[in-house]
């Protein structure tokens, strides 16, 4: 039998240990900006897959050697390698402005009293229709304004569940779908209901911004697949398969794009979902642009996979933004984790904001109203952009455009444009650093969007004049 001595000896022994852990990250982080730095005076990629690969394989190795939970492994080696890339990324770029500058000065401008014509956000002004609007407040006086269930109002979800095999001939059962309290908050649900702390999510840029920031709060790490203009914003499958790892275990796509407008064909559609199958990952596709399709609208519902969650928002569609209502369609396992992570933190979605979205889902018109204006939106956007000589990929759907512009910075070209002439865009940098683009809104009324455009000219020009005109790199 041991004594009390070998129990303070061998705790003394743990603490030891726990601390050389902490000095070797140390260590490892010292190394990581040597390699940064030797990186950015070689013009070497910040991320490379294949040494990651064979470090991560190393790693598993000797964690089989030595006995060691492998899964504890793999989780602590994500980790350390999201810690490695955000230290490669903070000394790649040490004085970078935020758009949070660009949204605190359109603020600032406005409390000034100064007009701003906001080209920035993804919101159709139009608003919702009044008959949804009333639905609210009739719906709270009729009762639908006590505790509810977590998952969203049956009726709700059978209506969803019913127009979903309507418009698209898929079958989706109500206890499929979560209603939950926006988009947004729709993302955060499937992922949290997916991931655990040390997984990797694989997200095409650009990309919402939301998706990595999501991934990072629940302690994953985003890794990254990237698109060009060049290359239609298509993404690659076979690349993408090249950047799964033993820990990748979402994959997020969105079509129609924000930012690009870009849209997806049926077979790219079933290449994805089949990677994610292949990968034991789930594929999380945002249709929240699903009616600003301007052809026919390809869902990864159709096909049928148990791999699949889908995420769709009443915000744009029917101009609901601050109503805060969307709905997440996964397998019934996810399902119920969602619900049940919705439940303890928010109890419900106010149901007299569901019956609201009951009475949207009935009008098919408002949407085919807004996409329109959308449709003409971007006309107005590309005709402009036309006479700019700005390069874009002309969108399939959604209601932005993301030109590249004669500019060498679009972040101080977006302050210069809001400082100047009240107009807010979002520059290129918000969504995985695609340096000289920026993301247009035609959420605004067609009216503001020419004269942001004119503006956008104007500035232009004037930058044209005083300092270098041609795209960079
Ligand atoms: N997905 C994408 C791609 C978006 O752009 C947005 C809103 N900007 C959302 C989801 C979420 O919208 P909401 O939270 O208003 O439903």
């Amino acid at each position: 039998m041991g004594s009390r001595e070998d129990l303070l000896r061998q705790r003394e022994k743990a603490r030891d240990l726990t601390l050389k852990i902490v000095e070797a990250l140390a260590e490892r982080e010292r190394v990581v900006a040597e390699i940064s730095r030797l990186k950015s005076e070689l013009g070497v990629p910040e991320f490379v897959p294949d040494v990651e690969r064979e470090l991560r394989a190393a790693a598993l190795r000797r964690a089989a050697e030595l006995g060691v939970d492998q899964d504890l492994v793999r989780r602590v080696l994500t980790l350390v390698l999201r810690s490695s890339v955000r230290a490669q990324a903070s000394t790649s770029n040490p004085n970078r402005v935020t758009h949070m500058d660009l949204m605190r000065a359109a603020k600032r401008m406005e409390r000034n009293g100064r007009e701003v014509v906001h080209m920035e956000v993804g919101e159709p002004t139009l608003g919702a229709p009044p008959e949804v609007a009333r639905e609210l407040s009739d719906a709270a006086l009729r009762g639908y304004a006590f505790y509810g269930e977590a998952a969203g109002l049956q009726e709700l979800r059978s209506a969803i569940a019913e127009d979903l095999k309507e418009r698209f001939g898929v079958d989706v059962k109500p206890e499929n779908v979560v209603v939950t309290q926006g988009g947004r908050f729709g993302v955060y649900l499937v992922m949290a209901s997916i991931l655990s702390v040390g997984d990797e999510v694989l997200v095409i840029d650009p990309s919402w911004p939301h998706y990595k920031q999501t991934a990072e709060s629940i302690g994953c790490r985003p890794v990254v697949h990237r698109t060009s203009l060049e290359g239609s914003w298509t993404p690659d499958p076979a690349e993408m398969e090249g950047l799964v790892s033993d820990s990748t275990r979402l994959i997020v796509i969105n079509y129609p794009n924000n930012p690009t407008g870009s849209v997806i064909s049926e077979g790219m559609m079933r290449e994805l979902v089949e990677l994610a199958e292949r990968s034991g990952a789930y594929l999380l596709s945002d249709e929240v642009y699903m009616d600003y399709s301007f052809g026919e609208h390809v869902t990864a519902l159709a096909s049928g996979s148990e791999r699949v969650a889908m995420l769709m928002s009443f915000s744009k569609s029917w101009g609901m933004t601050g109503y805060r209502i969307g709905y997440v369609v996964a397998p019934k396992e996810v399902a119920e984790r969602a619900a049940r992570i919705q439940g303890s933190l928010l109890t419900c979605v106010p149901e007299f904001i569901q019956m609201a979205a009951l009475r949207a889902l009935s009008d098919r018109e408002t949407p085919r109203r807004y996409r329109e204006h959308m449709m003409r939106g971007i006309e107005v956007i590309c005709s402009h952009l036309d006479r700019v000589g700005a390069r874009y990929v002309r969108p399939g759907g959604g209601m932005y455009v993301f030109p590249q512009l004669p500019v060498e910075d679009s972040m101080g070209f977006a302050l210069r444009l809001l400082e100047r002439r009240g107009v807010a865009i979002a520059p290129g940098q918000v969504f995985g650093n695609y340096q000289g683009f920026v993301r247009l809104s035609v959420g605004d009324s067609l009216e503001k969007i020419e004269k942001g455009m004119r503006a956008l000219a104007e500035e232009l020009s004037d930058g044209r004049a005083t300092g270098p005109g041609e795209f960079p790199g």
